[in-house]
This record gives structure tokens, sequence and C-alpha cells, in this order.
């Protein structure tokens, strides 16, 4: 079923004033393929429109100041608080998500507001470096950290709002104004988001929404002043080369290929219960999710064994407001082509399927949790991106093995190392290729605030959270102010003369110039 297409067709009674035959996205239900609403889709005049609206407000929003700022900012995490059962709806309808893993983005974008709240003044600071020569003793330098202007957003469908928000907040709290193009999958939870922010909270209008794909997406390139990407590596490098046209600077946080190694030494019980949680929770579909194991071979058939027991103990459904499920369904069709693609490969080249291995009859887009055994690097789900509920185990036979397998590829988000002591675990991460690895955990990475979250290699640039999350939204403007009286006229300006010459060419050989005979030119 093609779900999430722009077709043309009657307007929807919600839209944005759009004529009656113009484009809209069939937003529909992954669980049942049901149509859950149409959206109007923004063409470029449009996209031109917004941004010209809210970069209108966008002064106003600098001026007053981080403090002013924050209060905005906080009744928008007291209206999430407010509504998380309400947004949780709105969002298991347009993902399919389970009830426990839709309940948790709010929350967590309340926790993004908290931490940047508390911490922006001190991350956008004036700095006022000392000078590092004489001369410039005479001048006050100063660092002052101001906002590009508007920041355009383009998010992916697994985690709608918190791909949108984790970074709208920290780029309106430095005074940014903001357009977000959310996946065309999934608008409806960023759209009401926004529209609580104009209609209930009263917020100032530099914060707004457009949609479409391509199209929008391109618009949005062109228009902003900073470009935030979330997506697949293949959609990052076109946005980065349409950025280029334009010369905007681009942030990017794009796929993985995540690997969890299992020493000999770990407690199996805990990194089978870790495997299982960070390889299918959101039924695999996030950018972090541990893709690919690597287990020694002393304790290889014991975690296998394990790892699928508990893997056919997982429940798999839809559970509306209940909490009688574990894994959901797939948000995107494409999606699901894939990852019975991978599957399919693997079992072709010699992998053993232990459990699932196979769309799940019925409407809607399902896969059910896949246990592989007996994979290596010739097969696909190995190599590229699955992001769906498959778990391949791989054999290695030591450490150095594990490792060499797991920067074997061309992404680089984050990783996962279970061994027998921490001190052990945290040696192993020191030698892995990614931006962010937990030891003895999954997924926490990203819920720790004061590290920097991002790729290395093809799984971006750039990185959200930690100071580097605000401080990639300003530009630093540098100040050079006299402390001194001045004269009329400065010893290096025009016209040049023998005498200033000489007396210029001394003082920086003096200044230049190590061991005094040297300095003194004797
Ligand atoms: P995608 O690249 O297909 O789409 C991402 C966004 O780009 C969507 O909003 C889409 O409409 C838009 N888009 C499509 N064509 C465009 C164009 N020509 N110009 C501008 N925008 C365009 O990705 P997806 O399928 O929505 O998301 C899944 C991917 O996102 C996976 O690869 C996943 O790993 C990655 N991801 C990365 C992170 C991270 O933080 N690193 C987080 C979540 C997802």
């Amino acid at each position: 079923m093609e779900r999430a297409t722009a077709t043309r067709s009657a307007p929807p009674a919600h839209g944005n004033g759009a004529a009656a035959d113009a484009p809209v996205i069939d937003v529909h239900n992954p669980a049942d393929g049901s149509l859950v609403r149409q959206v109007p889709v923004d063409p470029p005049e449009r996209v031109a429109e917004v941004f010209a609206r809210v970069r209108a407000a966008q002064p106003e929003w600098e001026a007053i100041g981080v403090a002013g700022r924050r209060r905005w900012l906080e009744r928008l995490r007291d209206w999430l608080i407010a509504n998380d059962a309400r947004l949780a709806d709105v969002m298991q309808e347009e993902t399919g998500k389970v009830r426990a893993e839709a309940e948790q983005e709010g929350p967590f974008i309340c926790g993004t507001i908290n931490y940047y709240c508390e911490n922006a003044t001190e991350f956008l600071a004036e700095e006022s470096p000392t000078p590092h020569i004489l001369p410039l003793k005479v001048k006050r330098l100063r660092i002052v950290y101001r906002p590009f202007g508007v920041v355009g957003i383009i998010s992916p469908w697994n985690f709608p709002v918190i791909l949108a928000y984790d970074d709208a907040i920290p780029a309106l709290l430095a005074g940014n104004a903001v357009v977000i193009k959310p996946s065309e999958f999934t608008p409806l939870s960023v759209m009401e988001i926004a529209r609580a922010w104009k209609e209930e909270i009263g917020g100032p209008d530099v914060l707004d929404v457009v949609n479409g794909v391509g199209e929008t997406g391109g618009a949005l390139v062109d228009e902003a002043d900073y470009v935030q990407f979330t997506g697949s590596d293949r959609t990052g490098k076109v946005v980065m080369k349409r950025a280029a046209d334009t010369l905007t600077p681009v942030s990017l946080e794009l796929g993985g290929k995540d690997p969890l190694i299992v020493l000999r030494d770990a407690d199996i019980e805990r990194a089978v219960n870790a495997t299982a949680t960070g390889a299918l929770a959101n039924s695999g579909q996030i950018c972090m999710s541990i893709e690919r194991v690597y287990v020694e071979e002393p304790i290889y058939d014991e975690f296998v064994g394990k790892l699928t027991e508990q893997v056919r103990t997982l429940r798999q459904g839809e559970d509306g407001r209940s909490y009688d499920h574990d894994i959901g369904a797939m948000t995107s069709p494409a999606q699901t082509d894939i990852v019975a693609d991978h599957v399919e490969d693997a079992r072709k080249k010699g992998a053993r399927v232990l459990t699932g291995g196979n769309r799940k009859d019925g409407p809607g887009d399902w896969y059910e949790p896949t246990v592989l055994a007996d994979v290596d690097h010739s097969m696909k789900v190995m190599t590229d991106e699955t992001f769906g509920p498959v778990i391949p185990v791989m054999k290695v036979s030591d450490a150095d093995e594990a490792v060499r397998m797991a920067n074997d590829s061309r992404y680089g988000l984050s990783a996962s190392v279970f061994a027998g002591t921490t001190d052990q675990g945290e040696a192993i991460a020191r030698r892995i290729e990614a931006g962010a690895v937990n030891v003895n955990d999954v997924l926490t990475t990203y819920f720790a605030m004061g590290v920097p979250m991002g790729g290395w290699k093809d799984s971006g640039i750039g990185f959200r959270h930690s100071s580097y999350g605000i401080k990639k939204f300003v530009h630093p403007e540098s100040l050079v102010i006299p402390r001194i009286k001045q004269g009329k006229r400065d010893p290096l300006w025009f016209p040049y003369t023998s005498v200033r010459r000489k007396f210029v060419n001394r003082t920086t050989r003096f200044m230049n110039a190590r061991g005094i005979r040297n300095r003194l030119g004797l």
C-alpha cells in the first residue's frame, strides 16, 4: 500500500488555504493502513512566505535575551507535560509505535527544555580573551554569540517529536526563529506542538511547520540561514549539495550500523537483555539501534540461545493506551522492503534464522522480531543500515577481531561494549570509530545530555546535545574595542614612512623572535 504520498485530491478540512486541487500528503496509520488525515503540501512560494514571516519576528525574539526566551520555552514544557497522553495518541496513529514508546517523546523534549534553559546562559556567555601580544593590550577583545536568523529543520519519521524539537529547542533558545519540515510519513505530532505554541501558549511568531517532500525540503534549504537535517545519508548529501549554492551551514545527523561487542567475561544475562532492547526498541527503527552483534567464541552459543529465547517472548502488536505489547509496526513501507531484502540476502548466503524472518500477514506494515546466527560481512545485514527488528550475531575469535569488525563500516554513529570490567570495556570503547560508545549499556549516550551526540564517517557532520548542541546555532561575532583614548593615526596606517616602518619592524621582531639577542637583532 502507498502511504504518505503527495497526491492531488479534495482539500482537507484543516487546510492552510490551499486550492481545491492542491497536492496533499495522505498520512496513514502503519498499524492497520487506515487513512488518518490529509495534510496540504507547501509549495516553495509558501515556504518563502513562512520564512519571511518568522524572519520578521526573529529580531525581537533575539532582543529579549536568554531569560526572556526561557520563559516561553518553559510554558511549552508545561504544555507538553499536560498534553503528553494526547500527543502520544497522535504519534501512535502516525507511527504505529507501542504506547510505552510513543509516551517517551514529549517527556524527553521537556528534559531538553530544562537542560538548555538551565545551561544556555553559560553556553552562550560572552567571552573576553586576553590579547596575545603587547600592542593589543590597549584593546578590549570580546566574543559575542549571535543567532544565524532562521534555522530550517528537516526531520525523519522514526522519532517525529524528538528529532524535530531536540534541535528546535536549542535553536530557539539561542535566539533563532525555526521552521520545521517533518517527514511526510509523520507530520501530525510536530504540527500539533507548533499549533499549541501559537494558539494555546500564544508564543511569538518564531516557530512554524511546512509540509512536503523533496520540493518543500529543497525550498527550506534555500531559505534557511542554517540547516539542521536528520535522516538518511543519501538525502543528507542532497541537502548538503543544495546548501552549497547559498553557502548555508549544515548539521547532518545521519544513519548508522551500530555494533555491539560481547566479550567472554561479560555478564551474559545483561548483555542479552540489552541487545534485545537496543536492537528491537521502536521496531529497530532508531538511528542508534544495535544493528550487528559480535560475540567472543567461548560464549557465542550460550548468548545466541538466550537471546533467541528472549526475543521469542516479546509481544508484537497494536496496544492503544495499554502497555501490553513490546514491539510495534514498521512506520515506512519502503523500510519494511529493505528489512525483508536484508534477511533474504543473509538467508541465501548461509545465515540461520533462529526466530522471526517474515513479514506479518494482515493489514499494516509489520516485520517479525528476528535473530540471525552465522552471519558475516558478505551479507547486507552486516554492512547496510537495516533499520528494522533484526539482530544478526557473528562469532569472533577475540576482542581484537571484534574491534576490527566493528570498525569495518562506512558508518560511525554509536556502539556498545559489554565486558567483565568497566576498565576493559572502556579500553575497547576507546578503539571504536564512532561518535558515542556505551560500556555495558545501550542507547544511553542519547539520553546523557551532557555529552555530544553525533556521527563520524557517513553518519554525519555536527553534534546535538551538550554545549555543541546549542553553539552550532550561533556564530561568533568578534568585537575589538579601544581601552584608551586614541591618536589620529596608528603606526600601521598609511602613509608608510621609513621612520614608522623601522619602528614597526623593530617592535615585531622584538615580539616574535626568541632569545634577547635575537629580539634586539644583535
Ligand atoms: P530520509 O532521508 O528519507 O528523509 C528525511 C527527511 O528528508 C524527510 O523529512 C524527507 O521528507 C526529507 N527529504 C526527502 N528528500 C529531500 C530533499 N530532496 N531535500 C530536502 N529534504 C528531503 O530519512 P527517513 O527515512 O525519514 O529517516 C530514516 C533515516 O534517518 C535513517 O537512515 C536513520 O538512521 C536516520 N536517522 C538518523 C538520526 C541521527 O540522529 N543520526 C536519527 C534518526 C534517524
